[in-house]
């Protein structure tokens, strides 16, 4: 399917909504960002690439570095991980403590903040500099020998990170972190810091679409078993406190982050990904959000 003119389409049909909704300010250095970018990008199953817009320009990944980090935790302990993080949507904003104090230090699932430490977590148990662990993850897997975190966005988020620190905190005080605070934060900014444009993300998660292994150098990323289990841990809890309404709008798994971005898979058929900065009050992208719906829409292909 040549998916160009159906991105052209929706191009088109947002222009007059793109750069409503707010760019995200809590993180001072992400205010920066114009919120009039559209960018989005179809890898599909035979390996065509499909883009329109600012879909090669480098954004910040910020939370979809959570569906990495995960598989990189998966890839290291297997369903070990489950003891310390749930898979159950949170009906809760991404940063907030309530339920991690009701529920004795573990996180809902790996998608909101505490969830993303704990894997982040298991990478400072392993690797002596986690995010480049996770630069160097995404490097082949993106196509983009280059890819790098900005030092900037990190320490900005890293100077104003109380509430995660204050989550870390609390994990570590019901055993649920092993190492040191502080080290956990600096890794964790750091890799929600990366920067990679649709075209590199939508390459990225190709693996998804193709029951765990990477369909270009044919390596294992997962096994099946896990590959259909993060697709299902990103439809249910990977758009925020939003995830039950973009099904029902996008019907995709997908993964979302305040930069503006929102990655999603079509198992056995493509992987999407949209940028535009300005956000809806759920966190996701405004445009991005109702350029996947128009997608599903008139492609007619979505999991449902
Ligand atoms: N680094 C951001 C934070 O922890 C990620 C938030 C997001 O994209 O959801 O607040």
């Amino acid at each position: 399917m040549d998916y160009t003119p159906v991105l052209q389409q929706i191009e088109h049909e947002l222009k007059p909504v793109i750069g409503q909704g707010r760019v995200a300010s809590y993180i001072p250095e992400l205010a920066k960002v114009s919120p009039h970018h559209f960018g989005m990008a179809v890898v599909a199953i035979d390996g065509s690439l499909h883009t329109v817009g600012d879909a090669h320009v480098p954004f910040s990944i910020q939370s979809i570095s959570k569906l990495f980090t995960l598989v990189m935790a998966l890839q290291l302990e297997g369903e070990r991980v489950w003891d310390r993080v749930g898979r159950e949507p949170s009906g809760t904003p991404f940063n907030s403590l309530i339920q991690l104090e009701a529920e004795s230090g573990k996180p809902r699932n790996p998608f909101i903040n505490p969830g993303a430490l704990v894997c982040t977590d298991i990478l400072c148990t392993r690797y002596a500099v986690p995010e480049n662990a996770v630069v160097e993850f995404l490097r082949p897997l993106s196509g983009n020998k280059a890819m790098h975190y900005n030092r900037a966005v990190a320490a900005s988020e890293r100077r104003t990170s109380h509430r995660n620190a204050a989550m870390a905190h609390l994990m570590k005080a019901f055993g649920n972190l092993a190492n040191d605070v502080d080290e956990v934060l600096d890794a964790y900014c750091r890799h929600c810091a990366i920067e990679m444009s649709c075209v590199e993300l939508a390459h990225a998660a190709r693996f998804l679409v193709h029951g765990g292994t990477h369909p270009g150098d044919h390596a294992a990323i997962l096994g099946t078993s896990l590959a259909k289990r993060i697709n299902a841990l990103m439809l249910t809890c990977g758009t925020y406190d939003a995830a039950g309404d973009f099904a029902f709008r996008v019907g995709l798994p997908a993964k979302s982050g305040v930069g503006g971005g929102i990655l999603a898979v079509m198992p056995g058929q493509y992987a999407v990904c949209v940028w535009s900065p300005a956000l809806e009050p759920s966190g996701n992208s405004l445009a991005g959000s109702l350029a996947l719906e128009r997608f599903t829409t008139l492609t007619g292909q979505s999991i449902f």
